[in-house]
């Protein structure tokens, strides 16, 4: 994740790298490593000096990045970028092996929204998190496989005449994953997470196990000009959002990036765009209460999300007018209850911000009869006092396991970003 000009090869090595959001906090600290930042810990005091490059992870999975500015965050604010590490999937739930009708088959929780349909009869296998104990000591240690390992079949369509009109999913009793035809199997799946952690099976003393589909991105499209991938929505806007940070300098204001988990359960955890992660960064970073309260009116966040872009067999499913194009450029989302951040000021910025970077900005506004989704823009701003705007890559297929957006849309969202965190003028 380096250079000027992105080429989507980095980004589609970036989704391979990234089957959980651990692996893309993991992925991020490792370039902010190379390129000098520093992590720091919110156990530790507050040292960071004006112009310095630093990072905080939050629960392994959600992580703050920025640039501390040369002036003091009370008059200069912030400018931060705010994205999401998760994806909707499947989780294996704990003691759920069983063996029925000859099979192996391993239960899931459902995690977010997917649609459940794509993840049948792929070649998938597993990524996660084991808790290794070493004496009194409990530390994370993720885990990739990439062999395909086990499967969420579809039944004949001999037997489901009807399904190509109606195939409805019980999310419960058709989705566990069948693993083996020779007896139990998932203790063979934990030695394999073993060795790929590079831990010993007897300290393992927990573990937290998704379910991912191994396939590798592709570009597609006679000019390569689409992207083809799994977790598009929303692992390309943190990695846009990371590209934006990497090109800027010290500059008086503080720039910012915010990668949190948990968007796609509500954004209440303990790192989601709902907790304290941010605000006591923001907070801390300002160096009192009062100062605080003055640097968030100074600042703007932007809320960078996968953005619908209108489909050509479903074309009635937008607004007449509002109609996002795949690479027709980054999405400005406007909604009247508030789902998103955007406000009369804030859409005007953003709008600024694209016509200096030299990007057309499209808008997506839902029709009245079809709700849109939420983000972490509204989140971030009711819980912080930030002013925000929604922004968004235009997108289909948003929750397939493989989603697809534009390769010229994302080198335009990494320039808004980029115009944005440099931005010292507007607020
Ligand atoms: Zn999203």
């Amino acid at each position: 994740m380096s250079g000027a000009i992105v080429g989507a090869g980095d980004l589609l090595t970036f989704l391979d790298g990234c089957p959980t959001a651990a692996w893309a906090v993991r992925r991020v600290t490792e370039v902010l490593n190379e390129r000098g930042f520093r992590r720091v810990s919110e156990n530790s005091v507050w040292d960071i000096e004006p112009g310095e490059r630093f990072y905080v992870v939050r629960s392994g999975s959600s992580i703050i990045a920025g640039i501390a500015g040369m002036g003091k965050p009370a008059v200069e604010g912030f400018r931060i970028v705010g994205a999401h590490t998760d994806f909707p999937g499947f989780r294996v739930k704990p003691d759920s092996e069983r063996i029925r009708e000859g099979l192996t088959t391993l239960g899931v929780e459902v995690y977010g929204s997917p649609i459940l349909a794509t993840w049948f009869d792929r070649d998938l296998t597993f990524a996660g998190t084991l808790i290794e104990k070493n004496g009194d000591t409990l530390s994370r240690r993720l885990f990739v496989l990439d062999q395909a390992l086990c499967r969420i079949s579809t039944p004949a369509i001999h037997l489901n005449k009807g399904m190509n009109e109606a195939f409805k999913i019980n999310p419960e009793d058709h989705t566990p994953l069948i693993l083996s035809s020779s007896g139990p199997a998932f203790d063979a799946v934990l030695e394999m997470a073993c060795e790929s952690a590079g831990i010993v099976r007897d300290s393992v003393a927990g573990w937290s196990i998704e379910v991912w589909d191994p396939q590798p991105a592709s570009l597609s499209g006679i000019d390569g000009e689409f992207i083809c991938s799994g977790r598009i929505d929303n692992l390309a806007m943190c990695h846009a959002s990371v590209e934006a940070l990497l090109h800027q300098e010290a500059a008086p204001h503080t720039a910012l990036i915010a990668l949190f988990n948990s968007e796609e359960v509500g954004s209440a955890t303990v790192n989601g765009a709902a907790s304290t992660f941010l605000p006591s960064i923001l907070e801390r970073m300002s160096g009192g209460r009062e100062e605080y309260f003055r640097a968030v009116s100074n600042s703007l966040f932007v809320s960078a999300d996968g953005a619908h872009a209108v489909h050509p067999n479903f074309a009635g499913k937008h607004d007449p007018s509002c109609r996002p194009i795949i690479n027709g450029g980054p999405v400005l989302k406007i909604n009247a209850k508030e789902r998103y951040a955007s406000s009369d000021i804030s859409s005007a910025y953003i709008q600024s911000c694209a016509d200096s970077a030299g990007v057309t900005l499209q808008r997506f506004v839902s029709r009245n009869d079809m709700p849109c989704g939420s983000t972490i823009g509204s989140i971030t701003a009711a819980r912080t006092g930030l002013s925000g705007v929604d922004v968004g890559s235009p997108m289909l297929s948003m929750h397939s396991v493989r989603e697809m957006a534009g390769t010229r849309d994302h080198s335009a969202m990494i320039s808004l970003l980029e115009t944005h965190l440099r931005n010292q003028g507007q607020r």
